[in-house]
């Protein structure tokens, strides 16, 4: 399976991600996480993303572009993969399809996992995670057992610095006008699957689920 998650910041992408990768055995490449890592180990790469990443813009194309094709061209993606986060631009959508086409795969599926403004802005707003094992909480729907606390590894949990109110606004403008364009691009592909993503994470899973055993509507 060759799969694309796409949707707003928030929309409940990365943990559906998690759970679909270890459904279908094959691994997620989530550029968020691949970016917040190079961040924290204060690679080079991390340091010329941090500031975007900061001011909840786009990291530059190029940047991100080289660390995926970096990815999908190792042995562990032969089998299939899960991309969350990528492609954000039209750019790195027309980029991967070149790059694809040259590997002869092609993509099976687009999941565009739709959200009203408000329930993205309650659902990051709310959202903490482990700096440890990366676990994601939300304050509300799902909370640790212990306040603050993570329950796999015990590490006090923390706000993403991208979650903060003051960079919520701009990544949904970023996300509204850099990144939803790519709806109608995968739509006239035939290519896009709508999923609701409104409600518990396991309603979602359950749809999504359903969604990926049926054909592709064509
Ligand atoms: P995410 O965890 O997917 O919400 O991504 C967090 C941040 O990483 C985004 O707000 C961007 O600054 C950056 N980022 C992640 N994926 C991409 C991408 N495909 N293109 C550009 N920037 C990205």
């Amino acid at each position: 399976m060759r799969v694309i998650f796409l949707g707003p910041p928030g929309g409940g992408k990365g943990t559906q991600a998690d759970f679909i990768a270890k459904k279908y055995d094959i691994p997620k490449l989530s550029t968020g996480d691949l970016l917040r890592e190079s961040v924290a180990k204060e690679t080079s790469l991390g340091k010329e993303a941090k500031g975007y990443m900061n001011r909840g813009e786009l990291v530059p194309d190029a940047v991100v572009i080289g660390l995926v094709e970096e990815k999908l061209a190792s042995p562990e993606c032969q089998k299939g993969f899960l991309l969350d986060g990528f492609p954000r631009t039209v750019t790195q959508a027309d980029q991967l399809s070149t790059f694809l086409e040259s590997t002869g795969e092609g993509l099976d599926r687009v999941v565009y996992f739709s959200l009203s403004k408000n329930e993205i802005i309650r659902r990051i707003s709310g959202r903490r995670s482990c700096p440890e094992c990366k676990a994601v909480y939300h304050l509300e729907s799902v909370p640790p057992k212990r306040e603050g606390v993570c329950d796999v590894c015990g590490k006090s949990l923390v706000q993403r610095n991208d979650d903060k109110p003051e960079t919520i606004e701009s990544r949904l403008s970023v996300y509204q006008e850099q990144t939803a364009p790519l709806i109608e691009y995968y739509k006239t592909r035939n290519i896009l699957s709508e999923l609701d993503g409104a409600g518990l994470v396991s309603a979602v899973q359950d749809r999504l689920v359903a969604l990926l055993a049926q054909p592709r509507v064509e």
